[in-house]
């Protein structure tokens, strides 16, 4: 399959809009369109990896920091003793649909049991 840059792109290169909670040079954090819970933002690398199945042993640092970013917004959205989860899905029976690996911070209300 051939993968090309897709809308997050633009979001990390601010060529459209998003609320973004978070941006350096390697990461950016933003508020998922489609919230599925009271805080739900997507962690994205900067860098275009389209799958978990494309990190690269060079990126473990990159990931990461992809958790501590995750670990710092959850204390600032104020979830982080109250609980959250993070999921990173890949490929179709996951249902991903953005081909760009995105780490989900979810929490602020209860969440269902993981299926
Ligand atoms: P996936 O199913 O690939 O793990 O998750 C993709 C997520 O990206 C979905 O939760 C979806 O709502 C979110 N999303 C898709 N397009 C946009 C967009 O243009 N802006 C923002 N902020 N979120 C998006």
């Amino acid at each position: 399959m051939d993968y090309q840059e897709t809308i997050f792109t633009k979001i990390i290169n601010r060529e459209i809009d998003a609320k973004i909670v978070y941006q350096d040079d390697f990461v950016t954090a933003f508020y998922d369109i489609s919230p599925q819970a009271k805080v739900h933002i997507l962690i994205i690398p900067n860098k275009f990896i389209p799958t978990v199945n494309h990190i690269e042993n060079e990126d473990e640092q990159l990931i990461g920091k992809l958790f501590t970013v995750a670990r710092d917004l959850a204390k600032k959205e104020g979830i982080d003793q109250s609980g959250f989860r993070l999921v990173m899905n890949c490929n179709k029976d996951s249902g991903q649909e953005v081909f760009h690996i995105h780490l989900h911070l979810i929490g602020g209300e209860k969440l269902g049991k993981m299926c």
